[in-house]
């Protein structure tokens, strides 16, 4: 799926299932939550933070890769109401890191 479809197809959902965006403040506050749900799990699958007993650890790394996907919705959510098109500007970051990072991380010796 390419950007600008997941962008329509965001927005399509909203207006079939969600009925409206959610404002732009409540939008950031719900991806600071899925932020927080998507930490919760790296806590605990890459960190030092153990499972509380009855969760699902067995699960735990498919459940990652959901709390990405939300993330990566409430990102559509965000840039759709604020008329923001998120192909065109990871084009730019792209663009922007590589002239800014060119050689910067070649030249780390810590990455080596
Ligand atoms: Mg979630």
């Amino acid at each position: 799926m390419k950007i600008s479809e997941f962008q329509k197809r965001t927005d399509d959902w909203i207006k079939e299932y969600g009925v409206r965006y959610f404002d732009e403040r409540t939008n950031m506050l719900v991806l600071m939550e899925e932020v927080g749900e998507l930490s919760r799990l790296m806590a605990r699958v890459y960190g030092e933070q153990s499972f509380k007993k009855g969760e699902d650890a067995a699960n735990a790394r498919k459940r990652i890769g959901e709390e990405l996907a939300d993330i990566l919705f409430v990102i559509g959510c965000l840039s759709n109401q604020m008329d923001i098109y998120l192909e065109r500007e990871l084009e730019a970051s792209f663009e922007k890191k590589t002239i800014r990072d060119r050689h910067r991380h070649k030249n780390n010796p810590d990455l080596s």
